[in-house]
C-alpha cells in the first residue's frame, strides 16, 4: 500500500489553520511528495518555553520507513550516476534556497527547542546553510588521488555507499541534519532522514526547500516518528547500507547492535562529559567568559559543553567567585527576546532528569553555589525552566561528575598539577571534547594530547573549522565526520590499478 497524499494540493505541510489556533500537522516526505503516514498515531510538538502545542508530528510505522527506503533505492542509480559537478550544483541550489529561509530556520528552531533566537540565528541557521556550501566547495576542490608505481598507476575512485539512514537528536536539529545530508547526497547516496520527534519543524522546512528547488524525487526522504516506531526499523531495514547516528550513548549501543549483523557502515556521534581545564596562568577575564559559554550554551544541551570545570588550586577561590558571578548575570527568559542568554530546556521529562542529578549531587556531598531551582520567567509558567546551576565539593568519581547530565549544570573541581588535571578529565566513560585554558601554549598542547577525547580547544571553545575531524573516543562514538572524513564515510574508496604498457 502506497502512502496517501494528505490533501489534493499535497501538504507542505498540512496547515489546517494559518492563524495558529490549530496545530500544524506535519507529513513525511517520500519519493518527492509530502505524504501522510500509514498509521493513526500522532505526537504533539510542544514549545519548551510555554508548553503550548503548536504542531503534531506523525508517529510513522515500519511500513512508512519501508516506503521511504524503497523510494531512496529507486532514485539512487540515476543520482549516483550524475557527475560530481552536477550533484554539487544541487548542493549550491539547496544552500541558496535555505539561505532565503534563514529567519524562518532561526524562529522555528527557537520555538521548537526553546533556545534563544540570537543563538538560533548565529548557530543553527548559519551552520545549516554553511554545511551545504562547505560540502559543495569541498567537493569542487577534490582532486583525483593517484599513486604511481614503476610499472603501474593506481587511481582511487570514490563510489556511493548506497542508501543512508540519517538519525538526529533535538538539541541542534537542522544543524546536525544538514551536516549529514549534504556530504551524503554529495557523494551520490540517497537518504532517509529521521529527526527527533521532539523537534521536527526544521527537518520539514528542509524538505520544503528540497521540494522547491526540484531535487530529483527520492534522493532525500523524511520519515517522522519516534525511535521505536521509525528509528529502529530504519536502522534494521535490510536495504539500508549506512547509518549516521547522532544521539545518546545508550541509543547508540542499540543502533550499533542492530546495524552489526548486516555490516552496515556506521558512524556514531554520542554523548560527552567534557572537561574545561583552567590553569593558574590563564588570562582570567577571557577564561571566565569562555568557560561560562562552554558550560551553558544552549542551556548546557550541546554534546561538547564543558560540564566539568577543573581549576588549579592556587586560583580556585578567585575563579569560582568570578565564575558564579558571571553565571548569575546571564539572562534566562523569553527565547524570542534578542537579549536572552538562556532559554528553556527541551521537555518536562528532561528537566526531571536534570533535577534528579541536582538532588543526587546533594546526596553525593556537593554544595550548590548558584541555581538548582526552576527559574520561570513571567508568562512562561508552563514551560521547562531551570536556573543555571554550579556545584562544588563533589568527588571527581561521583556520578554527577562523570555522567552526562546534558543541562545547565556545571561541577567545579580543584586540581594541583597537570597530571592530576589529566587524570580527572579522563576519569569518565566518555571521550568527546575538552578545553584547556593557559597562557603557556606548549602546556596547552601537551595537556590536550594527553586527553582521551576526539577534540580539544586551547583558550577557546566550539571554534569550528568544518575541514577538521569531528567525533569522539570511548563511549562518545565511533568514526569521524567533518571535511574529508565525511566524504570518506559517505563513500566507498575503490582502487583501480592500471599496468603500464
Ligand atoms: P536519543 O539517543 O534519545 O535520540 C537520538 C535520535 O535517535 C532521535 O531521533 C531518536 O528518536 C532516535 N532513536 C531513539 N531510539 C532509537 C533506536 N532504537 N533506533 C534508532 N533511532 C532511535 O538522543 P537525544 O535526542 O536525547 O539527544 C541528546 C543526546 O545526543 C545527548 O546524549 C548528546 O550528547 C547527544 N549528542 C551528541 C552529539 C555528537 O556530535 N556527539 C551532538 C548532539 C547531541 P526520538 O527522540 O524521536 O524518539
Amino acid at each position: 500500500m502506497e502512502p496517501e497524499k494528505c490533501c489534493e494540493s499535497g501538504c507542505i505541510p498540512c496547515e489546517r489553520d494559518p492563524d495558529g489556533k490549530e496545530p500544524i500537522d506535519l507529513c513525511n516526505y517520500i519519493g518527492g511528495e509530502f505524504v501522510c503516514h500509514s498509521g493513526n498515531e500522532w505526537k504533539n510538538v510542544l514549545e519548551p518555553a510555554t508548553g503550548h502545542r503548536f504542531a503534531r508530528v506523525p508517529l510513522s510505522t515500519p511500513h512508512d520507513v519501508d516506503s521511504a527506503v524503497k523510494a531512496a533505492r529507486a532514485a539512487q542509480p540515476a543520482w549516483g550516476a550524475l557527475s560530481q559537478s552536477e550533484r554539487v550544483g544541487w548542493l549550491d541550489r539547496i544552500a541558496d534556497a535555505l539561505e532565503a529561509r534563514y529567519e524562518d530556520i532561526a524562529s522555528l528552531e527557537s520555538r521548537d527547542t526553546g533556545k534563544p533566537i540570537s543563538l538560533a540565528r548565529a548557530v543553527d541557521a548559519h551552520r545549516s546553510v554553511a554545511n551545504f556550501r562547505f560540502f559543495a566547495d569541498l567537493l569542487r576542490e577534490q582532486e583525483q588521488e593517484i599513486f604511481e608505481m614503476p610499472d603501474a598507476t593506481n587511481f582511487v575512485v570514490h563510489k556511493p555507499v548506497g542508501i543512508g539512514a540519517l538519525i538526529t537528536p533535538w538539541n541542534l536539529p537542522l544543524y546536525l541534519l544538514s551536516w549529514k545530508v549534504a556530504p551524503a547526497i554529495g557523494m551520490g547516496n540517497c537518504v532517509v532522514c529521521k529527526p527527533s520527534e521532539l523537534t521536527p519543524m526544521t527537518a520539514n522546512l528542509l524538505m520544503q526547500v528540497i521540494d522547491d528547488v526540484g531535487l530529483p524525487a527520492g534522493v532525500v526522504n523524511l520519515v517522522h516518528g519516534d525511535g521505536v516506531g521509525a528509528g529502529a526499523p530504519l536502522v534494521a531495514n535490510s536495504d539500508i547500507d549506512l547509518v549516521s547516528f547522532t544521539g545518546g550513548t545508550d541509543t547508540g549501543e542499540k543502533v550499533a547492535a542492530s546495524a552489526a549483523p548486516s555490516f552496515k557502515k556506521l558512524s556514531l556521534e554520542l554523548g560527552g562529559k567534557n572537561a574545561s581545564i583552567v590553569f593558574a596562568d590563564c588570562e582570567m577575564d577571557s577564561t571566565v567568559a569562555g568557560v561560562v559559554r562552554a558550560g551553558f550554551l544552549n542551556q548546557g544541551q550541546v554534546c561538547l559543553c564543558g560540564s566539568r570545570v577543573l581549576v588549579e588550586d592556587s586560583i580556585y577561590d578567585e575563579f569560582r567567585d568570578r565564575f558564579v558571578d558571571a553565571v548569575e548575570v546571564m539572562r534566562v527568559g523569553d527565547p524570542s527576546d534578542e537579549d536572552t542568554d538562556l532559554g528553556a530546556l527541551i521537555s518536562s521529562e528532561h528537566i526531571e532528569k536534570v533535577r534528579g542529578y541536582i538532588e543526587l549531587a546533594k546526596e553525593e556531598g556537593g554544595s550548590l553555589l548558584t541555581g538548582g531551582l526552576p527559574c520561570v520567567p513571567t508568562g512562561f509558567e508552563h514551560g521547562n525552566w531551570m536556573a543555571p546551576t554550579v556545584i562544588e565539593g563533589l568527588s571527581p568519581d561521583s556520578r554527577c561528575s562523570t555522567e552526562e547530565i546534558f543541562g545547565p549544570v556545571v561541577t567545579l573541581h580543584r586540581f594541583s598539577g597537570e597530571d592530576e588535571a589529566v587524570a580527572i578529565a579522563n576519569n569518565t566513560r566518555y571521550g568527546l571534547a575538552g578545553s584547556v585554558w593557559t597562557s603557556d601554549l606548549e602546556r596547552g598542547k601537551r595537556v590536550s594530547e594527553a586527553l582521551e577525547t576526539g577534540m580539544v580547544w586551547v583558550n577557546t571553545w566550539l571554534h569550528r573549522d568544518l575541514r577538521v575531524p569531528f567525533g569522539g573516543v570511548k563511549d562518545s562514538g565511533i568514526g569521524r565526520e567533518g571535511g574529508r572524513w565525511s566524504l570518506g564515510f559517505f563513500s566507498e574508496a575503490m582502487n583501480v590499478c592500471v599496468k603500464h604498457d
